[in-house]
Formats: C-alpha cells, sequence, structure tokens
C-alpha cells in the first residue's frame, strides 16, 4: 500500500479537477507543482486592486451545462462577455468577423451585400484550389480566404496569425481559424457557446475550491527526484509535457510560448475593452490586454483611478521558457503521435491537459476530458 492513490503532477486545470473528483471519490491525492503557485497558467495576481492575467487572457466559455454547472457550483462567475477589437494600421474592425466588421471593411450593410463581397473576394481560391483539383482548403491561408475572402485576410488574420504563430499561414492547419465564427449578424460576442465568464475574484478562487482538502506541494519538480516521488502513490496524473516525461526519447516537441510585458497606467480606462488585438506584422505584439475590464464594466471601471495592461508576444519556445502552444504543423502532430503510442501502453500513468496531450485546449473541454476519462469513470 503507497501513501497515495493518485500522484498528480500539475497543479493546473486538469490536475485540479481530476484532485477535486478524486477528493470526492474517496480517493487520495498529492498533487505537486514545479511552480512557487498553484493554477497553471490560469493564475491570477492582483496588482492595483486589478486581478491580472498573469499567463494571459482567459475567458470561460462552454455549452455543457454539466460544466458550467460545475464550475459554478465552486465559484459564482461573473457575466463578462468577449468582445475583443482588431486595430489594422489605425483603423478598428469588431471581432469575430460579423456584420459590423464587413461593414467596417467594406460598407456593406446587409447579409446579402457581404455574402456577395465575401463570394467575390474569394473566388480566385476558389478558382486556384479547383485548379489542382482540391476541395477543401489545404491550409490556414486558403481556409480563410474560403472564409471571409482576401480584404480580411489580409488586413485582420495574416499578419496576426504568423505573429502569432511564427509560421507562414500556408504552413499552418485550416482548423485553427476555423475556431472563430463567422457571423451574416450584428454581434461582436467572440463566442458562440451558451455560457461564458470569468470567476468573481479571479481564477485563484476556481483553484483553490477545486483543490480544497487536497495535499500540494509547491516549488517541487517531478523530474528532480522521479522515483521518490512516483513511489508514494499507486498511480501518477501526469499534466507536464508529453515529451519530458519520456526524456526526449523520440526527440523535442516545439511549442509557442508568449511573454509578457505589464505597464501601469494612470488612466482608470486604457482601451475601453479586455482585448484588443493589433492585427498588423509591424507591430511586435500581438494583443494588448487590460485586466480590469474582465471584472468591472460600466461605470465600475472608473471607480479604480489606475488600470494594468499587457503587452503580449509570442515566440518561439526555447529550453527553460514557459510551453504555452502546441504547434500543429505536421511534423509535430506526427512526433507528439508517437509519444502518444507510448502513453497508451502506460497502465499506471494517466497523461491529460493541453502540454501531456499536445492540444491547443481550452478550459471547458480540459473539466470535459476530465469528467469523461476512463479512470474517472471507474470510480463511479
Ligand atoms: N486570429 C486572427 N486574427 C485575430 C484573432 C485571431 O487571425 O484578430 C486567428 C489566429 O490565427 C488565431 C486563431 O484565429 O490563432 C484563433 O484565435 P483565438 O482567439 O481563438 O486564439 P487564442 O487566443 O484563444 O489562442
Amino acid at each position: 500500500m503507497k501513501q497515495y492513490d493518485y500522484l498528480i503532477v500539475g497543479g493546473g486545470l486538469f490536475g485540479a479537477t481530476f484532485a477535486h473528483l478524486a477528493r470526492k471519490h474517496g480517493k487520495t491525492c498529492l498533487l505537486i507543482d514545479k511552480r512557487p503557485q498553484l493554477g497553471g497558467n490560469l493564475y491570477c495576481e492582483e496588482q492595483h486592486g486589478i486581478c491580472v492575467h498573469k499567463y494571459g487572457a482567459h475567458i470561460f466559455h462552454t455549452s455543457n451545462k454539466k460544466v458550467w454547472d460545475f464550475v459554478n457550483a465552486l465559484v459564482p462567475f461573473n457575466r463578462y462577455t468577449n468582445s475583443p477589437v482588431a486595430l489594422y494600421e489605425g483603423t478598428m474592425y469588431n471581432l469575430p468577423f460579423n456584420m459590423n466588421t464587413f461593414y467596417q471593411m467594406w460598407g456593406c450593410k446587409t447579409p446579402a451585400e457581404a455574402e456577395a463581397k465575401i463570394a467575390e473576394q474569394k473566388q480566385q481560391v476558389v478558382d486556384a484550389m479547383r485548379a489542382q483539383g482540391v476541395t477543401t482548403p489545404r491550409n490556414l491561408e486558403e481556409q480563410a480566404l474560403c472564409l471571409v475572402g482576401r480584404d480580411i485576410y489580409e488586413k485582420l488574420i495574416k499578419g496576426y496569425t504568423e505573429k502569432q504563430w511564427g509560421r507562414p499561414c500556408t504552413e499552418l492547419p485550416a482548423f485553427i481559424i476555423k475556431r472563430l465564427p463567422v457571423r451574416m449578424v450584428y454581434d461582436n460576442n467572440y463566442f458562440n457557446d451558451a455560457y461564458q465568464g470569468i470567476p468573481i475574484g479571479g481564477y485563484n478562487k476556481l483553484t483553490e475550491a477545486l483543490l480544497d482538502g487536497i495535499d500540494c506541494k509547491v516549488n517541487e519538480d517531478f523530474f528532480a527526484r522521479r522515483d521518490y516521488w512516483e513511489n508514494l502513490a499507486d498511480k501518477v496524473v501526469f499534466t507536464g509535457p508529453i515529451d519530458e516525461y519520456y526524456h526526449y526519447c523520440y526527440g523535442k516537441l516545439q511549442y509557442r510560448t508568449v511573454r509578457f510585458e505589464e505597464e501601469v497606467h494612470e488612466t482608470p480606462n486604457f482601451q475601453g475593452c479586455a482585448l484588443v488585438n493589433y492585427t498588423e506584422r509591424s507591430v511586435p505584439y500581438t494583443r494588448i490586454i487590460e485586466h480590469k475590464h474582465f471584472s468591472s464594466f460600466g461605470e465600475e471601471v472608473y471607480s479604480n483611478p489606475r488600470t494594468v495592461i499587457s503587452k503580449e508576444f509570442s515566440t518561439e519556445w526555447t529550453e527553460g521558457s514557459e510551453p504555452f502552444y502546441p504547434i500543429n504543423d505536421e511534423a509535430n502532430t506526427l512526433l507528439a503521435d508517437k509519444y502518444r503510442a507510448l502513453a497508451a501502453q502506460e497502465t499506471k500513468v494517466i497523461f491529460g491537459g493541453r502540454l501531456a496531450e499536445y492540444k491547443y485546449y481550452d478550459m471547458a473541454p480540459v473539466i470535459e476530458q476530465v469528467f469523461n476519462h476512463p479512470e474517472v469513470l471507474s470510480w463511479a
């Protein structure tokens, strides 16, 4: 008999949700994290009375009522609705691509006018694809051109995407851009989901509620004392990078990493919304986050005379920096598949979350993944 049923490596959303459910089912867990705090990339820090998303903007959104009820039972959520804007060469455009954007871009006032404009703009790429016997877009560029036409692609997608991913749009998979809705209605809500919001008091409240009653240790690196940690529990839940778990035996997976430059401004309202995307190539950052807008609305914004902003810079991951986004190109996908094949043979190790699955995950699907994990289902 070992001391714990589960050793959980990583205190992000997968690990914390797993620990929470395990405890509910009478299982014992020890959770370790190499960072000095828990919550993974959800971690927030209070600065000048403002809750700062230290690892970038996190907006919880889902259509899964079970997931929404689960998180709301732990901490109440506010009514934040994500409505970012894009700034391109001095002109603002609404996102996601909707009738407001089409009006700003082309002066189109009706859906019929916008549809005609997109049809006209995408004709060239459709013809080129047809000439090559291709019916479905092969990469992000073709996909974007087919969805919204050349003007929007050139002004709002190409520069932003190439800055974010550090690769040409022709080498990126089509699915990345399919995350963004295209709407023939005047609706700037970025998500199509039934529910969205941010925990009142910030994400640390959610982490604390998930980990209530769990033995946790921070500043502990699993790899520094692997045998010691593994001997403490019957099974390991590993949420770190899958290639590191296997000592990079097939080589290193690549990631994009994000770096933030925080600034405090002596103004109550810097940009009027939480997110402004800078979609042209020449601006070095991809977006500016103004944190107070995640939790204060309308006149409340003015109750604090200061504001905290973060400029977000996207760079290629290097040893020692935080891995953020898996790269979904062919080489990395094939490499990740080889590691996944190793993971599939494990009987005492559970791999979960963005880094261990090498998957571009939003928050709600991570929770769903825990709910539906065979290990979790086996406790029922
Ligand atoms: N995107 C874009 N222009 C924008 C916002 C997004 O071209 O102003 C593209 C970009 O390729 C990005 C993808 O849409 O990778 C998905 O955007 P989303 O906001 O979902 O990315 P997240 O910030 O959640 O990673």
